[in-house]
C-alpha cells in the first residue's frame, strides 16, 4: 500500500498532511510513503526530514502513481489527481458543503473521497477529530492576535510608576476554540468571562478560572446539546441574550466570539451599536467570520476600526501555527487510518456499516454516497 502526501496548493495554506513522525508510523504498519516535494516547506519540515523518516520524495505524478491513499489538508482539484487509480482513498478536509461540484468530480474520477471534518463526535473518533485539533490552536491564536492589537497589557502590574489594570476579556461560545481562548487569556493574566448556550459549558468555564455569564430567565440548551453542537435559539432567547451582552460588553476590553451552529450561518451576537459602547482601543476578534460572523459588519480576513474598536474577522488561524497545526492534523489522519488498518491485507479496510465510515465517506464506485449530500 502506497500512501501519497500531496503538497497543498490553496492560497495561504501552510499546513502539511503528514509529519516525519506519521511517515515513520505508516511505514511501521507496512505502508510505503511518498511525499510530494516541498510539502512541508511552510511548516518548518524540509524534504530531507521526510526522507530521513523513510519517505520517497517526488513530483505530483510520481507520488500519485500506484498510490492507494492520498493525504491532503484541503480538497485538491479533481483535475490535479488525474494520475490516481480507481477506488483510491482521498483523505482531507474536503469541505463538502461548499465544494459540491468538486465532490461530484471526485466521484466521476472513481475516487473514494473521505471528508475528515464530518467525523462523528463519538468517543472512539476523538483522536481523529480535525475540527477540534485545529480549533484548539485557533482559539489560542485568536487571543495572541487580540493581545498584539491591544494597546494595553493583559496582566495587572504594580510598578513604581503606578498600577496597570488587568484586561477584561469576554469569550462568546465556549466550545473547543472558546475554552482554549479562555485558558490562554487566563495564562496571560486577563480577567476572563465567558458565555454559551449549552448549560454543560458553565462548569467548564468555571474550571478554567473564568466567570460564566449566562442567560438566566430563558432556558438554553440542556447539557452538551446534540453531539456537543448548538442549535438555533428561539427569538425569546436571542432577545434575552442581546440584553445580557449589552450590559456586559461595555465593560470589556477584548471580546473573542466563536459561536457556530452546524449547517447554519453563525448566530449574530454583537451589533454595531454594542461595539460603540466599548471604550476606544478595545479589540473584538470574530472567529466565526467565515461562517457569516457573530459580529455585525465583520469581513472575513480583514481587520477594521469601528467606533475606535479594532474588529478582526479571523479566518484560518490554525494556518499561522503551521508546524503544530500540521502535527495535530497529521496525527488525526494517522489515528483514523491506523484504526481501520487490516494487517493481513496491509491496507485500510472501511466497513460500510461503521459509523465513522458512514459519516465521512462522500463518494464511492463513481457515485456520491453520503446521506448528507444526497439529501442536499
Ligand atoms: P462549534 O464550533 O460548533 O461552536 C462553538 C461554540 O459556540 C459551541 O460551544 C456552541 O455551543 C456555541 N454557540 C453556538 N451558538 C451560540 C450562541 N447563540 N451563543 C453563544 N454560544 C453559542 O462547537 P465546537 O467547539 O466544535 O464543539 C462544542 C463541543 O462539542 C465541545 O466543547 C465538546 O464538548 C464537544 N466535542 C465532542 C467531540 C467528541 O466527542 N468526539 C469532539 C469535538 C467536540
Amino acid at each position: 500500500m502506497k500512501i501519497a502526501v500531496l503538497k497543498e496548493t490553496a492560497a495561504g495554506e501552510t499546513r502539511c498532511a503528514a509529519i516525519p513522525e506519521t511517515v515513520r508510523k505508516f511505514i511501521a504498519l507496512g505502508a510505503e510513503v511518498a511525499v510530494e516535494r516541498g510539502s512541508g516547506e511552510h511548516a518548518s519540515m524540509p524534504d530531507a526530514d521526510f526522507e530521513a523518516a523513510g519517505a520517497r520524495l517526488g513530483s505530483r505524478d510520481d507520488v500519485l502513481k500506484d498510490a492507494g491513499v492520498l493525504l491532503a489538508v484541503n480538497g485538491p482539484d479533481a483535475q490535479s489527481l488525474n494520475g490516481a487509480g480507481k477506488d483510491v482513498l482521498l483523505v482531507g478536509m474536503l469541505d463538502p458543503a461548499r465544494r459540491r461540484d468538486e465532490i461530484d468530480r471526485y466521484a466521476s474520477a472513481g475516487l473514494q473521497a473521505l471528508a475528515m471534518e464530518w467525523m462523528p463526535r463519538i468517543t472512539r473518533a476523538q483522536s481523529m477529530d480535525v475540527l477540534s485539533s485545529q480549533s484548539n490552536l485557533a482559539g489560542y491564536k485568536a487571543v495572541i492576535d487580540a493581545a498584539s492589537a491591544y494597546g494595553r497589557a493583559f496582566p495587572m502590574m504594580m510598578t513604581a510608576a503606578g498600577t496597570v489594570s488587568p484586561a477584561k476579556l469576554f469569550v462568546m461560545g465556549a466550545g473547543v476554540a472558546g475554552l482554549q481562548a479562555i485558558a490562554t487569556a487566563r495564562r496571560l493574566g486577563a480577567q476572563v468571562s465567558a458565555t454559551d448556550v449549552r448549560s454543560a459549558t458553565r462548569e467548564q468555564i468555571l474550571s478554567l478560572g473564568a466567570k460564566p455569564i449566562f442567560v438566566e430567565n430563558v432556558g438554553g440548551i440542556e447539557g452538551e446539546g446534540l453531539g456537543g453542537y448548538a442549535t438555533e435559539m428561539s427569538p425569546e432567547y436571542q432577545k434575552a441574550q442581546a440584553e445580557l451582552v449589552s450590559g456586559h460588553i461595555a465593560k470589556q476590553d477584548l471580546v473573542i466570539t466563536t459561536a457556530l451552529i452546524p449547517g447554519k450561518p453563525a448566530p449574530r451576537l454583537i451589533s454595531d451599536a454594542q461595539i460603540a459602547t466599548m471604550r476606544p482601543g478595545s479589540v473584538v476578534v470574530d472567529m466565526a467570520a467565515d461562517a457569516g460572523g457573530n459580529v455585525e459588519g465583520t469581513v472575513a480576513g480583514e481587520s477594521m476600526v469601528r467606533h475606535g474598536v479594532t474588529v478582526m474577522g479571523a479566518t484560518n488561524l490554525a494556518r499561522s501555527l503551521a508546524a503544530d497545526a500540521s502535527a495535530l492534523y497529521a496525527r488525526n489522519l494517522y489515528n483514523f487510518l491506523s484504526a481501520f488498518w487490516d494487517k493481513d491485507q496491509a491496507q485500510p479496510v472501511l466497513p460500510d456499516d461503521d459509523e465513522i465510515v458512514k459519516g465521512i465517506r462522500l463518494t464511492r464506485g463513481g457515485k456520491v454516497v453520503n446521506e448528507r449530500l444526497s439529501a442536499a
